[in-house]
């Protein structure tokens, strides 16, 4: 199965794909916003004549229709009305009728075969869904679990119309992984993720990479993460390490640390060794080096502290690309759960730096 679910930013008229969907309403009779979008885009003359066998009766919210896709790039249209929150009666099952809505979509999808569908936000414009979370939430849930649950597979491209709504659907997105774990081997990352892991681990090992030596041949409770591509970083590692600590400090992800320089590595590097109390008050001790980092965890392998090290990790070797990270020493029964802090990490770091570059600033001065 190689389901992939990607979120676009731009005008969902201009989408190549089998079928767009149409943010419509009951009347099919055109409208503002997508609708008239979709018209203009389709040729009115032609949408005429496709919608002609619906105009006396229109179609029922949340129920779902298609037709051919006129003048636009994509081959045909789903024609769908979301909730009308304007109307009290909507506004009351606005959750529900946005789920069918979602799912009648992907059902007609599905019966007519198509293998690529590209839908909008449904009702969060005239039709007044909100919160706009809320829907895109809905959105993202109901498309996914629906193709899984018929365990059909379909490109599905959410298309934001604005930055605001991008963010939305990002995070929609992960939440919707870290919740369904079973869904992430489908997913895109995930399986670039995998690929290069095991691609990689096996070149890693034979290159005998020093530092990635000194991080993994301790006891077995010592576990760690490292880069699988080495790196051009010639970063000051000492005062990247302290910035980062203290990073995470300001954003109560750790209460407190020592720093110690305490190895000279056989590459020539230096490997920092730090105590640190995490948010959840354990001791974790990390070994930090410039393309890894090893955590011995004293008690037990609690999640906030690996969530401490990947952090550490991530934030020293600037990382916004969760597939360059090699998990080392591992217990298995512990790589799933290390993935998804892996992921969730990095996805919030990209977060941050793109938010602080938005305001023209950066992160971690270092
Ligand atoms: P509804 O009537 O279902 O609320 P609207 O067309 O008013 O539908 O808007 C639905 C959402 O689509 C809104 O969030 C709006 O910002 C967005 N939107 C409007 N035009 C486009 C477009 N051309 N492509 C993608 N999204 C759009």
């Amino acid at each position: 199965m190689t389901r992939k679910v990607k979120v676009v930013q731009g005008d969902i008229v201009e989408q190549k794909v089998d079928a767009i969907v149409n943010a419509a309403n009951k009347h099919l009779g055109g409208g503002t916003g997508i609708d008239g979008a979709i018209w203009a885009g389709a040729g009115v003359e032609n949408v005429r004549n496709y919608l002609a066998p619906y105009k006396k009766n229109g179609i029922k919210v949340s129920e779902a229709i298609i037709t051919n896709g006129g003048n636009l790039q994509a081959n045909k249209i789903i024609w769908t009305a979301g909730p009308d929150c304007r109307n009290k009666n909507e506004r009351k099952s606005a959750v529900h009728l946005l789920t069918k809505t979602y799912e009648n979509c992907i059902d007609v999808a599905i019966a007519n075969k198509l293998t690529s569908i590209a839908f909008p936000s449904i009702s969060t414009g005239v039709f007044g869904f909100s919160p706009k979370e809320e829907a895109v939430r809905i959105a993202v849930e109901t498309v996914c679990c629906r193709l899984q649950a018929k365990n059909y597979d379909m490109e599905v491209s959410f298309v934001a119309y604005t930055v605001e709504m991008k963010a939305m659907y990002d995070n929609a997105l992960k939440n919707f992984y870290l919740k369904h774990p079973e869904s992430l081997n489908n997913s895109p990352t995930i399986k670039k993720f995998n690929s290069l892991s095991s691609k990689h681990s096996n070149k890693l090992r034979s290159k005998s990479n020093q530092e990635y030596e000194i991080l993994t041949n301790r006891s077995n409770r010592h576990v760690g993460i490292g880069l699988n591509e080495s790196t051009n970083n010639d970063v000051n590692i000492e005062k990247k390490v302290k910035c980062v600590l203290e990073e995470l400090k300001s954003i109560g992800q750790i209460k407190s640390y020592s720093t110690v320089k305490n190895s000279q590595l056989p590459s020539g590097g230096t490997c920092y060794n730090t105590t640190i109390k995490d948010s959840s008050d354990n001791d974790v001790t990390i070994d930090i080096t410039k393309n890894g980092a090893a955590a011995y965890l004293r008690s037990s392998y609690s999640k906030s502290s690996y969530i401490t090290l990947i952090n550490i990790f991530i934030r020293t070797n600037d990382i916004t690309d969760p597939s360059v990270i090699e998990p080392t020493n591992i217990p298995q029964e512990q790589m799933e759960m290390t993935r998804d802090i892996i992921i969730e990490m990095v996805d919030q770091y990209r977060n941050e730096k793109e938010s602080a570059s938005l305001q023209g600033g950066h992160i971690s001065p270092l």
